[in-house]
């Protein structure tokens, strides 16, 4: 397939792009390079000849219409988004602009595309929108999101990929336009911007910093390698049934202080301190209506598509606290740039 990955410079973009390119697939990766891309991320497909870039946001009709019209995909895995609910409390408008008027102009140009396609292309086109499980709201104790759990966002960042499901949904019930979805839980691997919760502790802890938990860290996320993410998406676009959603998650549902934990032992053991990591663990403030608990019952990707994740949080973990260690300078340039992994989303006046 020649896929149409958007948003291929971010952290799991980039991943699937690498596997895409590695399972024999062209693809072209466009994206608008805002502060949490990096071309490094796919410096290693960067030579291949299944592979192109183009810089361009996806609220630019115009360009989007030129980028289909040369390219001519088989399928678009839309990924470019803003990502870090954090920011989306303290500029919500951004979220707005590229989650929702992005997906929607993305939608408009992918349906004018297609309806011009000759079969057998045009029964065989995707259009797969790679959401997250934040559009459910926040657990209790118990429970598990599944695909039938009612949508109930609570921050910027949730709500803006919730509208952008059900805009996704609505091209595919109003158009006709073959779309399918799916809704991950949190990921983590190699490559991920220091902004979120997994990267941040690596490399605050590697920079001799203190570590920061929001509220008493007794959250819950459940956790997915992105390889795993990659694996499920591509598995997805390829044997997903049309107007479905899948849940995707890594069974691995753990509070944020135990995550924090775990990270600071096996940085312990790969790069040992003067005292142990965990010692510089700081719990600050909560982020404003922070959901408690999110985890995903995953059974219908794998009872129909036969995905499951690989990579168990342990075995994920060791890899990814290695991977920043060994690749410190990837974070050394984005610390350059003027990126600190500095407290963001308080909300102000
Ligand atoms: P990321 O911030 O690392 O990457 C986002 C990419 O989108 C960046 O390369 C950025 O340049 C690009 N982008 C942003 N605005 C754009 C625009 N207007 N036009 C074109 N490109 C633009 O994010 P990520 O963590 O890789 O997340 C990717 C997708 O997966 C997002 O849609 C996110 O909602 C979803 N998701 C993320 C997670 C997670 O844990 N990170 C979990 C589930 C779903």
């Amino acid at each position: 397939m020649k896929i149409l990955i958007t948003g291929g410079a971010g952290f799991i973009g980039s991943a699937v792009i690498r596997r895409a390119i590695h399972d024999g697939h062209e693809v072209v990766n466009l994206d608008a390079l805002t502060y949490s891309a990096n071309l490094e991320n796919v410096a290693s497909v960067e030579g291949h000849p299944g592979y192109a870039f183009e810089q361009a946001d996806i609220c630019d009709r115009a360009r989007l219409e030129a980028i289909f019209a040369g390219h001519r995909p088989d399928a678009v895995m839309h990924l470019a988004a803003e990502s870090h609910v954090d920011r989306s409390v303290e500029g919500p408008i951004d979220f707005v602009q590229t989650n929702v008027m992005g997906t929607a102009v993305l939608l408009e140009v992918a349906r004018a595309y297609w309806a011009k396609l000759e079969e057998p292309a045009k029964s065989a086109f995707r259009f797969h929108h790679v959401s997250t499980d934040e559009v459910f709201g926040a657990l209790g104790e118990d429970g598990e999101f599944t695909e039938e759990t009612p949508y109930d966002p609570t921050s910027p960042y949730s709500a803006s990929k919730a509208a952008a499901d059900h805009l996704v949904r609505a091209w595919g019930r109003t158009y006709g336009l073959p779309v399918v979805i799916t809704n991950c839980s949190n990921n983590y691997g190699p490559y991920q911007f220091p902004e979120k919760l997994i990267p941040t502790v690596i490399t605050r802890a590697l920079e001799g910093k203190s570590i920061p938990v929001y509220g008493d860290g007794r959250q819950v996320r459940d956790w997915l390698h992105v390889d795993d993410h990659a694996d499920a998406l591509l598995t997805v676009l390829k044997t997903g049934r049309l107007h479905e959603t899948y849940a995707i998650g890594g069974d691995a549902d753990h509070r944020n202080i135990e995550v924090v934990r775990m990270i600071c032992a096996e940085l312990d053991k790969v790069a040992p301190g003067n005292t142990a990591h965990a010692e510089k663990i700081e719990f600050v403030t909560d982020r404003p209506a922070h959901d408690f608990r999110y985890a995903i019952d995953a059974s219908k990707v794998e009872r129909e598509l036969g995905w499951r994740p690989k990579v168990t949080l342990d075995q994920g973990l060791a890899e990814t606290v290695r991977w920043y260690v060994e690749n410190y300078d990837w974070v050394e340039r984005i610390r350059e740039r003027g990126f600190h992994s500095e407290r963001l989303g308080l909300v102000k006046a």
